[in-house]
């Protein structure tokens, strides 16, 4: 089973995935926990250059495609191996966060967009999504506290520094992939404790483990 999980920045992404491979684990079932951009050691490598800013200069296109370059790269190194051997691969952020982030706000072709998923997923899509849903100014709250935490990135990386209409201009767009495609995604209230969004999570999981 490959669930993936999507939203906004601080829409608790990475701590409800941590919740629900507790859960998971406790059941006795075999978990895989990753994320992108990353998760083989060739994506990190090309993360490092995403989330330094580099690929910037270079365009919206160049990004995508170092993008569809480690997803492809993740996706026959660990997702489709974690697959094949049974276990639940939970990966934070996927396919939509390319469509959302790049698609959308990065102003590029639909097409352009599906073909670069195309290669890089090669058959591998998610069989549920989770959409991890807030309003862009309470994300950004608490992206900024977990920074000034020191639990998280210490220094808000380029795509935080973003304005507050961009964020719910992606906010908007992952509910209306949402709307487009309600048999793999599913929209989650993230507001509230952890705890109680994380029960929500599982109920949703649950049905769909393999007995
Ligand atoms: O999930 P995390 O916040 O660690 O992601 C790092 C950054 O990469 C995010 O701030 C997000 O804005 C950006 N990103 C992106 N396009 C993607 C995936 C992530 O711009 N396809």
């Amino acid at each position: 089973l490959f669930v993936t999980f999507e939203g906004g920045e601080g829409t608790g992404k990475s701590t409800q995935i941590r919740l629900l491979a507790d859960r998971l684990r406790r059941q006795g079932i075999d978990v895989l926990v990753t994320r992108e951009p990353g998760g083989s050691p060739g994506a990190e490598a090309v993360r490092h250059v995403l989330l330094s800013g580099a690929a910037e200069e270079y365009g919206t296109r160049m990004e995508a495609m170092l993008f569809a370059a480690a997803r492809n790269d993740h996706v026959e190194e660990v997702i489709r191996p974690a697959l094949q051997s049974g276990a639940v691969v939970l990966c934070d952020r996927f396919i939509d966060s390319s469509r959302v982030y790049q698609g959308i706000t990065g102003n590029l072709e639909p097409d352009f967009i599906k073909n670069l998923e195309r290669i890089a997923v090669n058959g591998v899509m998610p069989d549920c999504t989770i959409i991890l849903d807030l309003p862009a100014v309470e994300g950004l709250r608490r992206a900024k506290a977990r920074a000034e935490m020191g639990n998280g990135p210490q220094t808000p990386d380029r795509f935080e520094k973003e304005e507050l209409d961009t964020h719910e201009k992606r906010r908007e767009a992952f509910l209306d992939i949402a709307d487009r495609e309600p048999l793999r995604c599913r929209v989650v209230d993230a507001s509230g404790l952890a705890e109680h969004i994380a029960d929500r999570v599982l109920s949703i999981i649950e049905p769909l483990l393999p007995i």
